[in-house]
């Protein structure tokens, strides 16, 4: 039998009997309810990435778009804000209540208390904050009374049915009373609920009275802020009613009638006499009203009567409706009970339930039970109403597991309400009601009535156990993995001397985690912790005069560390020592000492805290730690996404606490990020360990969930930084003693409110003297909207320029996505200009979409990015067009010209992709009422010219429609310019590459000169991470520059190591790239830097001269760690080869080795006129590369360049010639059929001594007869094809005055690289490193990069870089070896654990800085490789060796083409994957799926593994095992490499059906 208002017994059957769907947790019916009748609901969450139990639900009814009742628009869907429980969430309440919109909160009890002060301020608005109990096994309820006064109507509920119904009623009593409904529940109590149905919206919207919300929503409350009480009172929506007569009576008369049994019990005892006015509640004396409203002064206020008989008329309607009564206090138990409990906590179900069974003799037989419903405000007289007369002894019993005063709060309330005395209530006792274990409730229920009704009960007994069984909260303060990032350089920084108060793991006895997370309590127990310190400093320095010693070491130590001991570095350098002294002493002294042994360190004393500490409740703890002017350290992470940054709550007030610290004068301050600057963080918390005084360092470290990748954490930390919404900076007040300025910027931009402290400060002046090429980056700022402004000009300044000329106007906009729009838009202006027409070409980016109806001929040339995309530069564009409701085009005319690839996209279904920019531009234009000056022209790549072929149809239409087309004696138009012409006018190679070096006012160079650097080695690129960013915040791209080594053979001292290493660091973006041409690459080099990186590397005796170009670029030669000194003289050949093959031009050491003074050289002008001996003016058609492998390793990919050469090993061991192949090469374009990968083709063998010559015969034959016209078609494989090999060779030898012999035997085995130690001919060692895809760098978990800098310090050896992208440290005697390796251990470079796939995979650059990428790379292979390795566990493959490779875009810098597996990228997240490449490069692979994302790639690969795994014959590898099973067909010659693929047939043929 179910005793009380279990929801079992509930009559549902007034329910909508048809929903489908049943609700099974309190959570769920409190969520569906707040989202009906909510216009806000604030999610508090555990965190962003974890969802509360209220959230799922909230997020499923948001993502379904259900609507809400309350909503003033139809089709309005609640806003859902999510807020981490930490970060201040009532303050998300205001904005939207003031604004007339009805604001719910979903919670834990755990943001309550912190909340005090706002919940004050929110008690006058109708908010209703639905709360669950935490903990949540056993709910404390000391929460609820420490804010019963706060002035809000508190509501409880139990079961599950009751969570639906009472949250409703919050809801429509917040709507009637305008004031503040707070509903609590332990969700505990439900656990063992039966799912009840959905409550009927019919009836929720009966209760909700939306003409009262309508009202509500229609005003707005004006307030100045959050900080001071805006005076508002709650009023109500309506005059109440007077009861009728009948109603009256019906209440004062049944009301004592209470129920004999429990299905009885629903007839309570709800809404006795209820009297409307103020008077009759106050003068009543037997009741005490709640102080809530008693504080409530001005008029028309709520007050206690009001409540009341609102939720009396909601809970009649709500009986009149699904037959469910509820009532202020709830009693339940026979009329005639002597006894009662009066519970106010979890257990009262349980405890009815033994009630109901108990037998006549049972010390609580007959007893009944009392619980409160309306809690505040707190009715005394209804309590009194509800109690039968034959009451004698109540029993209050609070679950209350914190108790702060003598008297439980209930127990006063219940005391105040019934007065206690003969022929009454004769004793009222009050418990502390603990965890009571359900096997023993009848137990503790007998202890409560035994001491209840003995003559002189005993006041105040705890009942159960304090602590309930533990369940984890997830509301912990508990940090993301991610966050443990810093930490990790904590410790990396200071070792045993740090000591962070509020460590992960610290675990503090009876403190909670939101407590010792709090700001205060880390302070509180750092100051603890120094004065810890000074006492052990004086007990070590008594104790070095002390006898109690055993042996005399310790006295000596201990003296000469009292010393030292307030010097961090010497202290802790003497600790060890006194430590291993007083260890071997052993006297009970010694003991004591070190018992606190890591004192004998001067710690780093850390606060860690998040950005929590940015909104009001931390952030006044921050302050006390600034404002205490203490020597300790506070680490604040800030995880909020830069793209979530907009989203905020303006009226959320974070703190901007750097600027606040700064504003102390005495702070350190740092703000950081560490993936935008691991050095700068690491220099931050150096300063700040220095600094004697408060320090702050902030450090960013945004994700959205704990499952975003690194990726994700990087790109959000660029924007944020490149944008200037997070400034790198230092802020040191003792800089100012030096005579140095305080502020230290370290990256490009800030934020207007920096900008204007440092001004206020007199720090920028200063900064500016100093620095002055600081001046233009600090005179930008993040926030200024000049983007609109940018454009404004741009088209006014075109108006102004048209003005006074006669023809029809021609405005012409473009979207172009590699150039060829942008070329098309200008020729067409040029035409128009031509015929007399008044044209305007322009970005459609750039163009004001406001002139767009004004305009009278408009045509739009666009072309198609990604899946069907507009082009970066012209989306903001069309989004701006396809989004309006205005636009009105009826006087315009227009026409529009697409660009696309039909064959781009070869599945049937994405064929819609094909120029779908241009159709859509088109449709919507027309639907806006805008005439087709002729129809939309569509360029294909796949016609015979190309996108030409569309395009001289539709042009001319163009012409005739505007009347021009008949235009006599139209100027001959200059052909354009092309890569030849550049390098020809350039002055070999000069071109005015200077003067843009000195232009400061753009961090780019000119077009051309973009060109001719690449020839000095250096590419001008982009972050494309960050470009949507800075385009919007009006600044130009983020340039830099990639500077590529020259380095034959890939050989580097140890002393070059560090040298290049310090350039990375000082120059560069902190990284290193090892190249696949076995060379360095820095990247992210900016154009001021330029030089400077330059001379560095020269002054490595290094050079970066035709490191790219139409030159020959870095020769590559095996690097061979087992036999180091025929790997000398074949290298030396590749040195040889390099230098002989060197451009001649001066214009190098004049641009770039030349002091600024140094006026002497000439660099413009026509004065110098260099001589390229070798090359010619014009240089060579394209890029050409040569390479040398040695048998049986083919790690340099011998057969994918223009020149590879084998290198022959002589009878007596040592090298004596080559097999020379020419004509390999990896650049092909998508879907280009004229372009393929291509294999060297065997001319023969050649001597040692020749090799050079050779090379210099192969490259002159290209640089004569190789393609000038068509770069696609220019590099030395097409001319060998298109001449045939006999004929080129023949033209070689010719050249050469000498024959090839015949070829040499030779094998290889791979083209791998072997890692881990291996010994040479001569006994010295080498060690493989893996270095994931070239890429050198410190990251908190791996620093690889101060690891090997550290151990090329020894300068040991030689560093060989391999040309797959690994490195090994070569030369190493046996004697050397130790300290080697220990630095090896100690930095986990010795970690070779990995899956053979990763060790045989490599990767090109690709996103963000190159240019051509069209999909991620190396960011993206070990992702996708890690999600290959359970299933190669699986099959047993973990061990084997699979080539698989990725390259960003079809150019192939990572030589994809010849890996047994490869990836393509084809837009962003969609890569072409390739198969059966041979396993030591000897063979191509070929297409077997195009564009596939990663669940299609994760979906291919899982079963080909597997059948590779269980079919492969002994020994066969994956790209012949790929054919021999039929998978895909060979590539014999690069000619057939488009040809035999077969899911492409197969398509064709679904097609033709
Ligand atoms: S393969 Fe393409 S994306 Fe990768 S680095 Fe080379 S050019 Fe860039």
């Amino acid at each position: 039998m179910a005793f009380l208002f279990r929801s079992g017994s509930i009559d549902n059957s007034k329910m909508d009997a048809a929903a489908s769907h049943q609700i099974h947790t309190p959570e769920e019916a409190v969520s569906r309810i707040a989202y009906l009748s909510s216009d806000v609901i604030v999610s508090v969450q555990p965190s962003l990435a974890t969802d509360s139990p209220f959230s799922s639900h909230l997020k499923r009814y948001a993502s379904r778009k259900d609507k809400s009742i309350v909503a003033k628009n139809a089709d309005a869907v609640p806003e859902i804000q999510s807020v981490r429980h930490n970060a201040d969430p009532l303050l998300s309440v205001f904005a939207p209540i003031r604004s007339g919109k009805l604001v719910s909160v979903t919670t834990t009890s755990s943001i309550l208390l912190a909340s005090i002060s706002h919940l004050y301020k929110l008690a006058n608005y109708p908010v209703v904050l639905h709360v669950s109990l935490e903990p949540r096994t056993f709910a404390d309820y000391s929460v609820i009374t420490s804010i019963r006064n706060s002035g809000w109507t508190f509501l409880h509920s139990e079961s599950l049915q009751e969570a639906q119904d009472i949250a409703l009623t919050a809801h429509a009593l917040a709507i009637h009373t305008g004031k503040g409904v707070i509903h609590f529940f332990a969700p505990s109590t439900s656990t063992s609920d039966k799912p009840v149905a959905p409550e009927d919206p019919s009836v929720v919207r009966g209760l909700l009275d939306i003409e009262s919300v309508r009202r509500f929503q229609a005003s707005t409350i004006s307030a100045s802020g959050i900080y001071a009480d805006d005076g508002h009172v709650a009023v109500s929506s309506r005059v109440p009613e007077p009861l009728t007569d009948a109603e009256h009576q019906a209440d004062t008369a049944g009301g004592l009638q209470a129920p004999v049994s429990a299905v009885a019990s629903k007839v309570t005892s709800a809404g006795t006499s209820v009297k409307t006015s103020r008077a009759s509640e106050s003068g009543d004396s037997e009741a005490s009203v709640s102080v809530a409203t008693t504080v409530e002064t001005a008029p028309p206020q709520i007050t206690s009567a009001d409540i009341y008989e609102s939720a009396t008329r909601i809970w009649r309607q709500l009986e009149a409706a699904v037959g469910r009564s509820y009532s202020a206090f709830e009693y339940t138990g026979p009329p005639n009970a002597t006894n009662a409990l009066f519970i106010f906590g979890s257990d009262a179900g349980s405890f009815g339930e033994v009630l109901d069974s108990a037998k006549p003799d049972d010390v609580f037989a007959n007893a009944a039970i009392i619980t409160p419903r309306l809690y505040r405000p707190w009715i005394g007289s209804k309590l009194v109403q509800v109690i039968p007369k034959s009451i004698k002894r109540i029993a209050v019993l609070e679950q209350i597991q914190r108790k702060t005063t003598k008297w439980g709060p209930t127990l006063i309330d219940v005391l105040t309400s019934i007065k206690s005395g003969p022929g009454g209530v004769e004793h009222i006792v009050g418990y502390q009601l603990g965890y009571v274990d359900p096997k023993v409730i009848t137990q503790a229920l007998r202890g409560i009535f035994q001491n209840l009704t003995s003559p002189k009960p005993i006041q105040n007994l705890e009942v159960g156990v304090r602590e309930a069984p533990e369940e984890e909260s997830q509301y912990t303060t508990k940090p993301s993995t991610h966050e443990t990032a810093y930490n990790k350089i904590l410790q990396q920084l200071f070792g045993k001397r740090s000591y962070v108060a509020n460590a992960i793991k610290s675990q503090h006895a009876g403190i909670s985690a939101t407590i010792s997370a709090s700001p205060e309590f880390g302070f509180g127990s750092l100051l603890a912790r120094k004065d810890l310190r000074s006492r052990f400093v004086a007990e070590a320095k008594a104790a070095a005069s002390s006898k109690d010693f055993i042996t005399d070491a310790p006295k000596n130590w201990l003296a000469k560390w009292a010393l030292a001991a307030e010097d961090p570095s010497k202290a802790s350098e003497i600790a060890d020592d006194v430590i291993a002294r007083l260890e071997t002493d052993g006297s009970p002294l010694s003991q004591k000492l070190l018992a606190n042994k890591a004192l004998f360190r001067k710690e780093s004393l850390w606060l860690t805290g998040s950005d929590a500490w940015a909104y009001d409740l931390g952030n006044s703890g921050v302050h006390h730690v600034l404002a205490s002017g203490e020597n300790v350290n506070m680490l604040i992470i800030d995880s909020t996404p830069y793209s979530e940054k907009a989203a905020a709550d303006a009226e959320r007030r974070k703190k901007d606490i750097g600027l606040y610290a700064m504003n102390f004068g005495n702070v350190y301050v740092a703000s950081t990020a560490v993936y935008s600057s691991y050095t700068q963080v690491l220099q931050a918390l150096l300063e700040a360990d220095k600094f004697d005084g408060p320090s702050v360092v902030l450090a960013y470290l945004p994700y959205f969930g704990e499952g975003d990748s690194p990726l994700t954490v990087l790109q959000e930390t660029k924007k944020a930084v490149e944008a200037g919404y997070w400034p790198l900076y230092r802020w040191n007040p003792d800089n100012e003693k030096k005579g140095e300025p305080n502020f230290t910027l370290d990256s490009e931009l800030i934020k207007l409110e920096l900008k204007k402290f440092l001004e206020r400060d007199n720090q920028l002046t200063q900064l500016m003297k100093k620095e002055p090429k600081f001046a233009a980056s600090l005179a930008q700022d993040y926030g200024t909207e000049v983007r609109a402004q940018q454009k404004r000009k741009a088209k006014d300044a075109y108006n102004q320029l048209l003005e006074g000329l006669l023809g029809a106007p021609l405005t012409i906009l473009y979207a172009s996505d590699n150039g060829n729009a942008a070329t098309l838009a200008k020729r067409l202006g040029n035409r128009g200009r031509a015929r007399g027409l008044k044209t305007c070409v322009m970005a459609m980016e750039d163009y004001p979409v406001e002139d767009l109806a004004g305009e009278e001929n408009i045509v739009f040339l666009a072309s198609t990015a990604g899946q069907g995309e507009f082009p970066q530069n012209g989306l903001a564009f069309w989004d701006a067009v396809k989004d309006s409701t205005e636009l009105d085009l009826a006087t315009v005319n227009y026409s529009v010209f697409g660009l696309g690839d039909s064959h781009y996209w070869p599945r049937k279904e994405d064929k819609i992709f094909y120029n779908k920019p241009a159709k859509d531009l088109d449709r919507v234009l027309a639907n806006f009422g805008g005439k087709r000056l002729a129809d939309i022209g569509l360029g294909d790549d796949q016609d015979p010219d190309g996108f030409q072929t569309g395009y001289q149809e539709w042009e001319p239409k163009i012409w005739a429609a505007l009347g021009v087309d008949k235009v006599e004696g139209l100027p001959e138009e200059p052909p354009p310019v092309t890569n030849e012409d550049i390098k020809l006018a350039s002055n070999y190679l000069r071109g005015t590459i200077v003067e843009g070096l000195n232009d400061t006012s753009t961090g780019a160079l000119s077009a051309w000169d973009q060109q001719l650097t690449k020839f000095h080695g250096t590419y001008m690129q982009d972050d494309r991470d960050v470009r949507d960013e800075r385009k919007a915040q009006g600044l130009e791209p983020a340039y830099s520059f990639m500077i590529r080594c020259r380095l034959a053979g890939g050989v580097a001292t140890p002393k070059q190591w560090v040298q290049m290493d310090d350039i990375s660091t000082s120059l560069g973006n902190e990284t290193m790239k090892l190249t696949t041409r076995q060379t360095f690459q820095f990247h992210g080099v900016v154009k001021g830097k330029l030089k400077p990186a330059m001379q560095a590397i020269n002054r490595a005796l290094m050079s970066t001269i035709a490191a790219c170009g139409d030159v020959n670029r870095n020769v590559m030669c095996s690097s061979l760690p087992t036999q180091s000194k025929y790997h000398k003289q074949v290298h030396t050949v590749s040195q040889k080869i390099s230098d002989h093959l060197l451009p001649a031009t001066t214009a190098y050491h004049e641009i770039w080795l030349t002091d600024d003074d140094n006026k002497k050289t000439q660099v413009a002008g026509e004065a110098v006129q260099d001589f390229e001996p070798l090359y010619g003016p014009t240089y060579l058609p394209r890029k050409f590369k040569i390479t040398i492998a040695i048998p049986p390793h083919n790690d340099t990919d011998v057969y994918a360049h223009d020149i590879g050469l084998i290198a022959i090993k002589g009878k007596d061991g040592n090298l004596e010639g080559f097999n020379i192949l020419a004509g390999g090469g990896m650049g092909a374009t998508h879907n280009n059929k004229k372009t393929y990968p291509q294999m060297g083709r065997m001319f023969g063998y050649c001597s040692a001594e020749d090799a050079h010559i050779v090379c210099e015969k192969i490259m002159l034959v290209q640089r004569d007869h190789g393609d000038r016209k068509n770069r696609k078609h220019a590099r030395l494989k097409y001319t060998i094809d298109d001449m045939g090999v006999d004929v080129f060779r023949g033209k070689v030898e010719e050249l050469w005055g000498k024959k090839f012999a015949e070829e040499r035997p030779f094998e290889f085995k791979s083209n791998v690289d072997t890692f881990g130690w291996q010994k040479d001919e001569n006994g010295l060692n080498h060690f493989t490193f893996f270095i994931e895809n070239g890429r050198i760098e410190d990251t908190p978990d791996f620093r690889m990069k101060t690891g090997l800098r550290e151990i090329a310090q020894l300068g040991k050896g030689e560093f060989r870089l391999t040309g797959n992208q690994h490195l090994i440290l070569s030369n190493i005697a046996d004697e050397d070896l130790p300290a080697i390796k220990e630095l090896m251990k100690s930095y986990k470079l010795d970690n070779l654990q990995f899956s053979g796939l990763r060790l045989s995979s490599s990767a090109c650059v690709a996103f963000p800085t190159c240019g051509l990428a069209m999909a991620e790379s190396e960011r993206y292979l070990p992702v996708l490789i890690s999600k290959l390795e359970s299933c190669l566990e699986e099959n047993g493959l973990r061990q084997d060796s699979i080539v698989m490779r990725m390259t960003g875009c079809p150019n192939g810098c990572a030589r994809p083409w010849l890996a047994e597996v490869a990836f393509v990228g084809k837009a962003y997240g969609a890569y072409n994957m390739y198969l059966g490449g041979g396993y030591h490069g000897q063979r191509l692979n070929k297409l077997y799926r195009s564009s596939i994302k990663e669940d299609e790639i994760l979906e291919i690969m899982k079963p080909l593994l597997k059948q590779y795994a269980l079919e492969r014959l002994e020994g066969e590898r994956f790209g012949d095992f790929c054919i021999r099973a039929g998978i895909i067909k060979a590539t014999t010659d690069g000619r057939n490499f488009h040809d035999n693929i077969m899911f492409q047939v197969a398509e064709e043929g679904s097609d033709e059906e």
